[in-house]
């Protein structure tokens, strides 16, 4: 494709996948099939793009770059539409053939990673999979167990959600330009709770939201206002321990237990 004078822009975090051999392995790992409708953020100059038109899925294209998606008008048709849109802004649900069923692939913009995630993680009703490349730091984050340091609130607000699946680890040099950090695609299916499932979604936002703010503390100190220590205690857990030790499973129990005592819902937890 003729990329025109296009240069690489930093504001809209543009690494351009230049190594044939990771494209493939993606591609490889997404599997795309004919009559499966995928939504792609940031097409830029098309690496995973033509791969993706290639399998013949129906492709939703979201980039916000004009200049980029300058490359992608010409080419739309019944498979193939664009939205020059802002992803994170973005109703991905209405692209779903039917509930559960998009599919969604990015070699996401990384300072826009983690809201564009939990903008999608509000929408994962709609969604069958999705395919992200992200820096490492954050799939490592998301993948991480209780007890490590990477634990945190990126941890069980997806692992709440998703099943998480770390697929392959890329250098900078697979970019142009390459980023000053490592990168990893990573796969995230919802609808699996193996953890359990909150009475209140949003309890459990702003419960381990809460917690991780203050996460130097003891759950006792960090969950003020949500719940006591004896109502913590209750539940068979420490009040004492670190937020970060806790599982998914222990942070959906304190969420029923805190909606259960009434605790107010005061503030947006989706972002
Ligand atoms: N997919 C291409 C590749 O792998 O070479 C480009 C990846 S580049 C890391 C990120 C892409 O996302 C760029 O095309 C950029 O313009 C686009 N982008 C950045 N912010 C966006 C946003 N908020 N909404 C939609 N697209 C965005």
């Amino acid at each position: 494709m003729d990329h025109g004078d296009h240069r690489p822009r930093k504001r809209f975090g543009q690494n351009f996948l230049t190594d044939q051999r990771v494209i493939a392995d993606i591609l490889r790992a997404v599997h795309a099939r004919p009559g499966e409708t995928i939504a792609e953020i940031g097409p830029g100059r098309g690496a995973l793009t033509e791969g993706l038109i290639a399998s013949g899925a129906s492709l939703h294209l979201i980039e916000i770059d004009r200049d980029l998606a300058a490359l992608w008008r010409a080419r739309t048709g019944p498979l193939l539409q664009l939205h020059e849109q802002d992803a994170l802004h973005f109703g991905f649900a209405a692209l779903a053939p039917e509930p559960g069923a998009l599919r969604v692939v990015g070699n996401l913009p990384y300072n826009i990673s983690t809201p564009l995630i939990f903008h999608l993680l509000s929408q994962s009703a709609a969604i069958r999979d999705m395919h992200f490349m992200l820096q490492r730091e954050v799939v490592d984050r998301m993948a991480a167990g209780p007890g490590t340091g990477d634990f945190g609130r990126l941890s069980v607000m997806v692992q709440y959600q998703c099943r998480v699946e770390p697929v392959l680890e890329v250098p900078p040099g697979a970019f142009f330009p390459p980023p000053k950090v490592h990168s990893a695609v990573v796969r995230l299916v919802p609808g699996h709770h193996d953890h359990g499932v909150a009475q209140s979604p949003r309890m459990l936002a702003l419960l381990v939201r809460q917690a991780f703010t203050q996460r130097r503390k003891t759950l006792r100190n960090a969950l003020s206002g949500l719940l006591d220590s004896a109502g913590i205690a209750a539940l068979g857990i420490d009040p004492q321990r670190r937020p970060e030790t806790l599982s998914v499973a222990e942070f959906v129990r304190l969420s029923d237990a805190a909606d259960a005592a009434g605790a107010a819902l005061t503030a947006e937890s989706d972002d």
